[in-house]
């Protein structure tokens, strides 16, 4: 039987590498009529600093965005993690099956705490231990991310390995990461070597789902290019990183193959290809963001929403989190 579940952190505004990396295909999975569980994780947010005004607000506006894109949340669990305090419960366990050197090799937490290792928080080395939990907790067979994401899913099946393996049990399933599409690893619209992130402190460097026109089409034609005509295929592509970005969001959103979108623009110029982008871009993202921002009239129904799906998943959560603790040798009354 399978399972999903996948999260975003609230730690700024959605990206359009959040949307075509993992909200659009949450969508396709939820649609496939596969059991999913869609998280907010407010929790690893604060890995990192987060003013509180600015958390809730970006809380809620997940949410928000998470159902403009058509999560529809009869069909998918929808919930912030805090509310389910049995992820904290159950990542305290993995802290304590998961070795410091797993953690040493991550490559979000050697970009995360950059040179400064000794100013990060705690919570930052220990993110793939808690997120091991996020996935575990629910014993979920599938997990949607983007590429970035592909190593900390390793690392949950590493876990889960261990604690089945020290324990003598067959309990934490060995979970599958889903990376598929066109656009698994979105780059900055800056820097074509860099992650479009929505932590990066350069708004240039990424589209919001709330950008409005202007500022897609703004964003869009200042992206760093190259002088150089399309080619005909993704190979002419091979050291040309920001074009073949642009080409990669093109077919993400127009649900092509990189190359068929070549078939069309091989040989054109980006002064022909980037209105193409631009106007497909507004499309797509346009209702997108005007529902967002009607949802966001309401954040009271917003909190209802998440607060019924953390019920529904406290369900699935604490028979799990209880065997893990019989496992383990915790004495309940
Ligand atoms: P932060 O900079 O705070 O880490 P983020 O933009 O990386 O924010 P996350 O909440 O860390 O967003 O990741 C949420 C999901 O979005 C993950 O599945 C991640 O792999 C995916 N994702 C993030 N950035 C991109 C990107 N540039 N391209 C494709 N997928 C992405
Ligand atoms: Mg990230």
């Amino acid at each position: 039987k399978h399972r999903v579940f996948s999260g975003i952190q609230p730690s700024g505004g959605l990206t359009l590498g959040n949307y075509l990396g993992a909200i659009k295909r949450f969508v396709d999975m939820q649609d496939q009529g596969i059991e999913t569980l869609y998280c907010v994780v407010d929790m690893h947010a604060i890995t990192v600093w987060q003013d509180p005004e600015a958390l809730r607000r970006q809380t809620r506006e997940l949410a928000a965005g998470y159902l403009a894109a058509g999560l529809n949340p009869d069909r998918s669990i929808l919930f912030n993690q805090s509310q389910v305090p049995e992820h904290a419960q159950l990542g305290w366990i993995f802290n304590c099956v998961a070795r410091m050197g797993w953690m040493n090799r991550m490559t979000q937490w050697k970009d995360k705490a950059g040179k400064n290792a000794e100013k990060a928080s705690l919570g930052l080395f220990a993110y793939p231990s808690l997120m091991a939990a996020d996935i575990l907790l629910y014993h979920a067979t599938h997990v949607p991310v983007g590429e970035d994401q592909k190593q900390h899913v390793e690392l949950t099946r590493d876990i889960a390995a261990k604690f089945n393996n020290d324990y003598d049990v067959a309990f934490f399933p060995l979970t599958e990461p889903v990376i598929e599409g066109a656009a698994t690893r979105v780059m900055s619209l800056r820097d074509g070597s860099k992650k479009m992130s929505k932590s990066d402190p350069s708004d240039m460097s990424r589209i919001n789902m709330t950008d409005d026109a202007d500022t897609i089409a703004k964003k869009i034609r200042k992206a760093k290019t190259d002088p150089e005509p399309l080619p005909d295929t993704m190979k002419g592509l091979d050291d040309r990183p920001e074009a073949r970005n642009l080409v990669r969001i093109y077919a993400a959103l127009a649900e092509m193959t990189p190359d068929q979108v070549l078939a069309d623009f091989g040989g054109q110029q980006f002064s022909a290809f980037k209105p193409a982008l631009v106007d497909l871009a507004v499309d797509k993202l346009a209702p997108i963001s005007t529902e967002m921002a009607r949802l966001m009239q309401d954040p009271a129904e917003i909190d209802r929403i998440l607060a019924g799906g953390a019920a529904r998943a406290r369900a699935i959560a604490t028979p799990i989190l209880e065997r893990t603790y019989d496992i383990v040798g915790m004495v309940r009354g």
